[in-house]
């Protein structure tokens, strides 16, 4: 009879998160990312309305993938030759449930709807993840920032803030970094923003210059944090960095302090990339070359060999994954590491992998590293420790003080540590042991699931 009606209620489940996610598919024809997005969470939670029907009874599924709201607007400004150029701008409001929307600004040509909407989506679950007060939004523009003079970005940023203003606000929505925007833009939008409002509200924008109200240790953080999370996994087979043979995608903000920290822990990182091609580097990339050309000098991965003689470059990013190595680490953007690569990668010996980008791997790339064994940390809970810092900056803004890099350092630490344990025991509760990523779904879901009913149906 138990059994019966427990195989009534795996069916009922099973149906619901069905019916829901063709609902969803109807509702946002074509938008790629982020229907891979929700069929990727939709199948990690099959088990948790078994444990509680009261989510389904209170539609939380149908809610949850419908954004509080998504604003898109037109971006006009003025290049250095006088011609006017228009681009598309965005912020996507996604879940206010536990706090102030909160999520970077990209600027890349590929922004789009579909773009914005999964990483608003995938941010809801990664704050919740951090144990902070922060909701869930994204936001950007199909702005190209490369090739662009400083007075222009500065003119498209001013362009772009006077409108999303209406929006946002410090107990509102918090934007912050991402692809293409730094500290840089950040001051440009910042300054903008408290010009229009006429005051200094410093808490409506995270990554500023520490100069100015932004927090030490945060441009580092999505980095280590990653490491951190990664070296706890390993941790958990009684393994760990030293001595391991590392590959990192991507040379920016996330990928740069991810080689740093995972050589300040043993390891020799052994290439990296941008989105022309990759190095590789057998004595172990200088992190230090790498800073100076792509933090500092906005140039070419490909001049590294030009400080480093034994260092090869290859045209060409994706190839990146047929360096063999220990553990990888994607840093650089979606669904750039494929099942072929997933596959080689495996082939010469590849024991852990961490997300530091938002969703590098193709649902079939995750599907082929657990199949084979490999410790996969998937982006929400690997690469939430930017996020966090973030949420410590609004935190010492409030306060008006500021913590030491050693402080925040620590702090990030613990709640990497905190991360990976959730995941851990909530892919254990739910039967589904070492399986970080239906471990941080889960764990991700259910705090904000448990306010959504708590708040009421809206
Ligand atoms: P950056 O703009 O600083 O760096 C992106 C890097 O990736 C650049 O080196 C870029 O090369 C490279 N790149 C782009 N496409 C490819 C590709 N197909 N193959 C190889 N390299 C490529 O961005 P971030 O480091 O801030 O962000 C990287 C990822 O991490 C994104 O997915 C972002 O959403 C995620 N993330 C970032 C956080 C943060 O705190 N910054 C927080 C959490 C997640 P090029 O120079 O040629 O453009």
């Amino acid at each position: 009879m138990d059994l019966l009606r427990e195989q009534e209620q795996k069916s009922r489940a099973n149906d619901y998160v069905h019916e829901v996610y063709e609902l969803v598919k109807k509702r946002n024809p074509g938008e790629k990312e982020f229907l891979q997005a929700t069929r990727e969470i939709f199948d990690s939670l099959r088990p948790v309305f078994l444990k509680h029907p009261e989510f389904m009874h209170n539609g939380i599924l149908e809610r949850i993938t419908e954004p509080d709201r998504v604003i898109s607007f037109r971006v006009a400004w003025e290049d250095d030759t006088g011609k006017v150029q228009v681009n598309r701008g965005f912020r996507v409001q996604f879940n206010n449930s536990i706090g102030p929307y909160k999520g970077g600004i990209r600027f890349h040509p590929t922004v789009n709807s579909s773009i914005m909407k999964f990483l608003a989506f995938e941010q809801t679950f990664k704050n919740a993840l951090t144990g902070m007060p922060i909701g869930g939004g994204k936001g950007g523009s199909d702005f190209d920032p490369k090739g662009k003079s400083e007075r222009e970005i500065m003119r498209f940023t001013q362009s772009f803030i006077t409108e999303l203003s209406k929006y946002i606000g410090a107990d509102m929505d918090v934007p912050a970094g991402d692809i293409g925007v730094g500290k840089r833009e950040i001051g440009f939008m910042f300054g903008q923003y408290n010009r229009l409002k006429g005051g200094f509200e410093a808490g409506v924008f995270t990554g500023k210059d520490p100069n100015h109200g932004g927090s030490l240790g945060r441009k580092e953080a999505t980095g280590y944090g990653c490491v951190y999370f990664v070296e706890e996994m390993l941790k958990g087979k009684g393994d760990s960095f030293a001595g391991k043979k590392v590959i990192v995608s991507g040379s920016g903000n996330v990928a740069t302090y991810a080689m740093e920290k995972a050589i300040e822990l043993g390891a020799t990182v052994l290439a990296c990339s941008d989105s022309s091609g990759y190095i590789y580097d057998p004595e172990g990339i200088n992190v230090e070359t790498v800073k100076k050309l792509k933090e500092f000098d906005n140039k070419r991965i490909q001049e590294y060999t030009k400080f480093h003689k034994h260092a090869v470059y290859y045209e060409g990013c994706n190839n990146i994954w047929s360096v063999a190595c220990d553990i990888a680490l994607p840093c650089a953007t979606q669904n750039e590491l494929e099942e072929t690569d997933a596959a080689l990668l495996t082939a010469n010996g590849v024991k852990a992998v961490g997300e530091g980008a938002n969703m590098p791997c193709t649902e079939e790339a995750v599907h082929a590293f657990q199949a084979n064994g490999v410790l996969f940390a998937p982006g929400k809970a690997a690469n939430a420790g930017g996020v966090a810092v973030s949420a410590m900056e609004m935190s010492q803004n409030s306060m008006r003080l500021s913590w030491t890099v050693e402080e925040v350092d620590e702090k990030l630490k613990v709640v990497m540590k905190n991360i990976y344990r959730s995941c851990f025991d909530a892919a254990e509760d739910y039967g589904y042991p070492g399986n970080f990523v239906v471990g941080a779904n889960i764990a991700g879901f259910l705090k904000v699931a448990d306010a959504m009913v708590a708040h009421g149906i809206h």
